[in-house]
Formats: C-alpha cells, structure tokens, sequence
C-alpha cells in the first residue's frame, strides 16, 4: 500500500508541476497513464509504476507519478499541485516522435518526417492522419494541440509550437544528416530507404 513517509522532496516537488498531469486518470479504479520524458507511457497505481525510477529505487520508494497519483485521488494533501493537461499532452508527444525518429525503421521515420518538415518549412502539408498517429500514440493528429487542420484539409503547426517543431526535426537531422534531410521528399531517396522493408 503506498507509503507517504517514503516520499523524498525533489519527488514531492516533481509531482506537482503542470507537466506531470496524467494523461489519462481513471479516479474509481484509482490509477492512471503518465507521458515520460523519453517517449515511452506509464501504466500507475498507487502500489506500482512502469517507470525507469520506481525500478532503480528497488519499487520501494513512490516515484513521482504514484505521488501524483495519490494527490489526484485525494490519498494525500495536494497543495500547489498544478495541472495543465494540454502541456501534459504536448511534452509527451514532443517526446513520442523524438523516440519514434530514433528508434523506427528509417523509412518508415521518412515518411513521417517528409511532412513534418514541409509542415515547419512551408506552413502546411496535405497529409493522412494515420502515420502522424502512430508516432504520437496518445489521441493522434485530430486531438493534438500541436496540429492543426486547416478548412482544406492540410495539417499546419500551431506557431506556439515551432520551435519545438524544429528540435524535433534536429533529432531527424542527426538519424538522417543534412543531405538526406534535405532530400526526404525525392521519392527514389524513400524506395531506397525502404527497398527491404514492408511499409503495409
Ligand atoms: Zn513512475
């Protein structure tokens, strides 16, 4: 059962920022999902969490997810807890196409990126929603505060989130280096890239 007297200080303070809002928060089973910093989710309860933390301190010590877990279900005091879901929601999907350029198969990751550049260097892109989606996993282009859709169907990026736009492209920029950057939209560059992989 959790353990208030276990809490450390720098968790404590970690849990109430805006950022650590869960992204989804299910109060009568008492557990809820968190967007972690490297992309991943985590599955919380107020006995366990799925983060790298609660694994390192030897699942004793409640990390800051459980702590913000217990303040959501009133199990301990939640003064200066504040919540911001849209920043919640933003960082975590920040996060998700950063792991997504880094992690997929590069084709697959062009695809992504082809838009996502076009959409930071020229405003927009006529794009399907459906590989925007899979790189961030949490409600997908239609409920992202980062994209928007325009009256003719084109996605554009909120100008809030430019910049964070182009540090994503930056970890692009470092999978693919400048030249295959700047070519991502030559479709010879994408067969090449994907010959020896089924893209579905
Ligand atoms: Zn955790």
């Amino acid at each position: 059962m959790f353990d208030e007297s276990l809490i450390t200080e720098s968790r404590l303070s970690s849990a109430k920022k805006k950022e650590l809002t869960p992204l989804r928060f299910y109060p009568d089973d008492q557990n809820a999902l968190f967007g972690g910093s490297t992309g991943s989710m985590y599955f919380t309860t107020l006995d366990e969490c799925q983060c790298a933390d609660f694994a390192i301190n030897g699942r004793i010590q409640p990390c800051k997810h459980m702590i913000r877990l217990a303040m959501e279900c009133g199990v301990i005091d939640r003064s200066g807890m504040e919540t911001d879901k849209t920043a919640a929601t933003v960082k975590y999907q920040l996060a998700r196409m950063k792991q997504y350029i880094r992690e997929e198969p590069i084709a697959k990751v062009a695809l992504f990126v082809r838009p996502l550049q076009s959409i930071a260097l020229e405003g927009s892109y006529p794009v399907s929603e459906h590989r925007f989606d899979e790189a961030i996993d949490a409600d997908g282009v239609s409920n992202s505060p980062i994209f928007k859709r325009k009256k003719d169907g084109d996605l554009s990026i909120d100008k809030k989130y430019k910049k964070d736009i182009d540090n994503v492209l930056d970890v692009a920029r470092n999978r693919f280096g400048d030249e295959a950057l700047a070519r991502i939209d030559d479709d010879d560059l994408i067969e090449l890239l994907g010959r020896n992989l089924d893209l579905g």
